[in-house]
């Protein structure tokens, strides 16, 4: 497959079967994005950033580390990553962050419009969203417990390489939120290779 481009602050949403890799590329570098998948089939199973916690012992993944599901099946697994700093803790964006946080009054897309339209053929709604795998978003918590967000680390090109542990619906999103991505929005891309 070719590479894909998702539009800066647009999403998009695609198959994975198992075995298959999923390259997410940051082409101009700086652009975050959030991850969500479900199993293919049955949205009563999706990515759980709590099991990953659990199962992972660590807040933080890379390279060789799996994302388990909300019923402890592997649903992925990082198997190259240029990065290595993505987060796992914030929910997507929603035009509610928005207006809470920036006091913004009018319309914004967000990644949680973006993950709903590209999921919605699979029936799953936005209250029903969980917590995306946000690659390359810089988030760490502090030792006095707060979340300190700065820009990302990913340089033109890079890239993170995931590979499907069962047939999955996937959505993506190029966040559009100026504040976690260095005060620009941009595009990301992605392409899927064979088993
Ligand atoms: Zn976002």
């Amino acid at each position: 497959m070719t590479l894909v481009t998702i539009p800066a602050r647009e999403g998009a949403g695609l198959r994975l079967e198992r075995g298959q890799r999923l390259r997410l590329v940051d082409p101009l570098g700086g652009q975050s994005g959030d991850l969500v998948t479900f199993r293919w089939g049955d949205i009563t199973e999706w990515l759980s950033n709590g099991r990953s916690f659990d199962y992972g012992g660590k807040l933080y993944f890379s390279t060789g580390d799996v994302l388990y599901s909300n019923k402890s099946a592997p649903m992925l697994t990082i198997i190259d990553d240029d990065v290595g700093n993505h987060d796992f803790l914030y929910t997507a964006c929603s035009i509610e962050m928005y207006r809470i946080q920036y006091g913004l009054t009018g319309d914004h897309p967000s990644c949680l419009d973006n993950l709903t339209r590209a999921l919605a053929p699979h029936g799953v709604e936005a209250h029903r969203m969980p917590t995306p795998f946000n690659f390359f978003m810089s988030a760490k918590v502090q030792p006095d417990g707060r979340l300190v967000i700065s820009p990302p680390r990913s340089k033109a090109g890079d890239a993170i390489v995931l590979r499907a542990e069962m047939d999955l619906a996937v959505g993506l999103s190029a966040c559009p939120s100026l504040g976690c991505n260095g005060g620009s929005t941009k595009p990301l891309a992605f392409e899927i290779f064979g088993a």
